[in-house]
């Protein structure tokens, strides 16, 4: 389904280069929930940019059922992006000056689809648990909310992949499991989920792990 195919990434600096992906090859099968892993700086932000669609690889392909996304116009890759990418980050991102229900709205109209959907708004929302704080500012939430409310952007529009990266790396043990179990039934739903962190036991949570080391991936 979404495929790394030889991908390098190299970043030109001042003081040299910097190799941040080294013909890094990845398949990714539609369902799957891969954990990606690796010491800071290994390159894992830059992969899964690249498998987004976020970040043109100086070498190789990404590949989405067999077409190649950097080979599409602008248009059209953040078109796919915004119908069928979800994408959760450690830090949430959310709209400061926008309600709970105005963020989450967010989402939507990336993909496109209506903008004041409010019934697939408040449906996703009742999910992740967060009714009742629909009109608070992200302000007025605690961390774990936050977190879910982002979730619940990226979820808004049913994308059949989530990209997260590091999605419970600001989180407590406890919230952070409320956010996994989210992400646990969004993968039984038959979503494909790749997702980066640093904590084994999340890893465990997935089929499958992949390791990064210094821009080399190794499968296991
Ligand atoms: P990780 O997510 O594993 O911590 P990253 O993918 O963010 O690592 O970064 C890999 C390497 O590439 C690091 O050395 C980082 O400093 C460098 N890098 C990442 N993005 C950029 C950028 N936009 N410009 C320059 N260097 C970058
Ligand atoms: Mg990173």
């Amino acid at each position: 389904m979404l495929k790394a195919a030889s991908v390098s990434r190299i970043f030109k600096r001042k003081h040299g280069t910097v190799k941040a992906l080294d013909k890094a090859s990845l398949e990714i099968k539609e369902g799957e929930f891969v954990a990606i892993v690796g010491p800071s700086g290994s390159g894992k932000s830059t992969l899964l940019l690249a498998l987004g669609g976020m970040s043109h690889p100086d070498e190789g392909a990404v590949m989405w059922q067999n077409q190649s996304i950097y080979d599409w116009k602008i248009t059209k890759r953040s078109q796919w992006r915004g119908s069928s990418v979800g994408f959760v980050f450690q830090s949430f991102n959310l709209v400061p000056y926008l309600t709970v229900f105005e963020n989450v709205s967010v989402g939507l109209s990336l993909a496109n689809k209506e903008l004041t959907s409010t019934q697939s708004i408040e449906s996703i929302l009742e999910e992740v648990d967060l009714t009742d704080r629909k009109d608070h500012l992200p302000s007025e939430l605690s961390i774990g909310q936050q977190q879910r409310v982002a979730l619940a952007r990226a979820l808004v529009k049913k994308p059949r992949l989530i990209l997260a990266d590091e999605p419970t790396g600001n989180l407590d043990p406890d919230t952070g499991k409320e956010v996994m179990h989210i992400i646990q039934l969004q993968h039984a739903a038959g979503t494909t989920v790749v997702m980066i962190t640093h904590d084994p036991n999340i890893a465990k949570l997935a089929q499958r792990t992949v390791k990064i080391v210094d821009g080399n991936l190794t499968c296991s």
